[in-house]
């Protein structure tokens, strides 16, 4: 099939036309396409690319596995690799969260952590709850109960009909206030959102509350204040709802931190982890869970719950290599330094362009938001197309970031610049210089 015909629909399709080019190869922070042109991977991918392209250590590591075993289903075997992973994890995780399920991608582990939560309760003799409390605007995944945690209207509303309809409170995006509160009061007010919405589903009936700590792309890299993070802890302990973190983005080093919580002090109950977890080397998530929800479960007749592919070697061979590229090349430090750095030189990028309104996130979750009036933070006019547009130019200057519209009651253009965690100090001025045309062309 020629590349005319992949452009005007071949055998495959995706979500929507796709007039991309093929892609060749890739190395550290950039890709190729068969053309041979570069393209710096300026949002690693989806945010999942955190130790760079076709990392020798890592390839070297899954071939070994390869040439011995590329999948030894569950109920037959158990593997060394599913193990030492499992072990690497914990380790790298704060205190009590010693357990890890694995499963393949993002939308699988946020229903994994769900369903955990839900059979837990059930041990607890606590079979009236079952309402999951999450956010708006929030993302945490495609699949039906992940997309029903998801609150973005354009994904969720030919499929509402399909669905429970889960609550959810609004996300805090105290940047957009224009209130008299200092940003920890601001914290606790967007808090109390949680403590009244329980109170209105009735607490015997809430499972859980399910929140990405900082944003991905729905809020674009979305920093609470400190206050509302462990406002949100003791909300959840006083109720008897489970906290679960969905880290799918901001884990797994990206924010500087191997876990983004640990920036804020507070342990949730379930950790979700997918994307840099794997990070593009092989189709990986987990959930992490304390001992004290995972053992009654399992006393009680097992976890009703599991992938195929799930915790398979060459995959977990991996994601094991991946961690250990981390530990190993500093990698989680390198983010917070270089994520100062980057934060600091697109803060400057606001000097010269008006339009740029926020830039926002910790470590190398990074997003800047456009607007028509940085004052009151009017978005820019939906016509304008302007995350596409944007994204357009970069692309055919060689910088690849990634953008959302988010709309139905928050509306915003913003840019996830997020880089994999090795890019050096010359890579990022690299960046800024591309997406200074970049802008400077989008004026
Ligand atoms: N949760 C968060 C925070 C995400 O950013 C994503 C994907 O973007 C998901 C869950 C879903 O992951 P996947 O696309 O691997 O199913």
């Amino acid at each position: 099939m020629s590349r005319a015909e992949a452009d005007t629909g071949g055998h495959l399709f995706y979500q929507s036309r796709n007039p991309r080019p093929f892609l060749d190869r890739g190395e550290g922070i950039y890709l190729y396409d068969e053309s041979g042109k570069r393209y710096i991977d300026g949002c690693s991918g989806a945010m999942v690319s955190n130790i760079g392209h076709s990392n020798p250590r890592v390839l070297a590591k899954m071939k070994a596995q390869m040439d011995r075993a590329t999948f030894g289903y569950r109920l037959h075997f158990r593997t060394h690799p599913s193990e030492d992973l499992a072990a690497k994890t914990v380790s790298l995780c704060p205190e009590g969260l010693d357990r890890v399920f694995f499963v393949s991608g993002g939308s699988e582990a946020v229903e994994s952590a769900v369903k955990l939560a839900r059979q837990y309760a059930l041990t607890q003799g606590l079979g009236s709850r079952y309402k999951v409390i999450s956010r708006f605007p929030s993302y945490h995944g495609c699949t039906f109960g992940a997309l029903d945690l998801t609150g973005y209207d354009p994904l969720r509303e030919p499929f509402a009909p399909m669905m429970e309809g889960m609550p959810k409170i609004t996300a805090p995006m105290t940047y957009l206030d224009r209130d008299n509160l200092t940003e920890e009061a601001r914290g606790l007010k967007y808090a109390e959102l949680l403590r009244d919405r329980i109170e209105e589903e009735g607490p015997e009936n809430v499972l859980a509350f399910l929140m990405e700590p900082i944003g991905g792309a729905s809020t674009g890299a979305l920093v609470a204040p400190d206050s509302y993070y462990t406002r949100i802890r003791e909300i959840c302990d006083e109720y008897g709802v489970l906290l679960i973190f969905d880290e799918v983005m901001s884990g797994a080093g990206r924010t500087g931190k191997f876990l983004a919580s640990e920036h804020f002090g507070v342990v949730p109950d379930i950790v979700v982890l997918s994307k840099g977890f794997g990070a593009g080397y092989a189709p990986l998530g987990a959930i992490v869970a304390p001992s004290r929800l995972v053992e009654p479960v399992l006393d009680a007749g097992g976890f009703l719950h599991g992938f195929t592919y799930a915790g398979n070697p060459l995959a977990c061979a991996a994601g094991l290599a991946v961690l250990e590229e981390l530990e190993e090349q500093g990698l989680i430090e390198n983010a917070a330094r270089m994520g100062d750095l980057l934060k600091a030189k697109l803060t400057g990028l606001m000097d010269r362009y008006p339009f740029i309104g926020h830039v926002r996130g910790k470590g190398l979750l990074l997003a800047f938001e456009l607007v028509s009036d940085r004052e009151t933070m009017r978005p820019l006019p939906r016509e304008l197309n302007a995350y596409n547009r944007l994204v357009e130019i970069a692309y055919e200057l060689g910088l690849i970031i990634y953008s959302r519209r988010t709309r139905g009651g928050y509306e915003g253009d913003h840019f996830l610049v997020c880089p994999p965690l090795i890019v050096t100090e010359a890579q990022v001025d690299e960046i800024i210089g591309l997406l200074d045309t970049a802008l400077a062309r989008f004026a």
